[in-house]
């Protein structure tokens, strides 16, 4: 029997006993799992907890949630071209020379439209 150790699994994804399968500079390398038998490099520990290590992902912006429920092939050249003479009303997507594609949430006394952008809300004018 050569020499027995625990090591963190791969495969078992648990610290389990292994067969040292291969020594590197009189340190375990290659371990065989006694449990499921699978070769693979010696680990001490297992990873850590994710979110110890990745931040956690950001929540979608509500900009991306619109986008997401858009059809795949949706065709933004039909989309409005938004100028401060329009008449949009509140759920219509407009087209901004320079904030892009935006998302009218609301119609304010007539002429004031509150628009989702990328780079979030801004309040644009209109029937001017
Ligand atoms: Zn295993």
């Amino acid at each position: 029997m050569s020499g027995g150790i625990a090591s963190w699994c791969t495969r078992c994804k648990e610290i389990l006993g292994h067969t040292i399968v291969a020594l590197k500079d009189e340190e375990p390398k290659k371990v065989k799992c006694n449990t499921c038998n699978g070769n693979h490099n010696y680990r001490e520990k297992g990873p850590e907890p994710k979110a110890a290590r990745t931040p956690r992902k950001p929540k979608q912006t509500k900009y991306e949630t619109l986008m997401s429920q858009l059809e795949d092939d949706y065709d933004f050249s039909r989309v409005k071209k938004y100028n401060m003479g329009g008449n949009y009303k509140a759920d219509q997507m407009i087209n901004h020379a320079s904030f892009g594609i935006g998302f009218i949430l609301l119609i304010i006394n007539r002429n004031k439209i509150d628009i989702l952008f990328k780079d979030g809300l801004k309040r644009l004018v209109q029937n001017l």
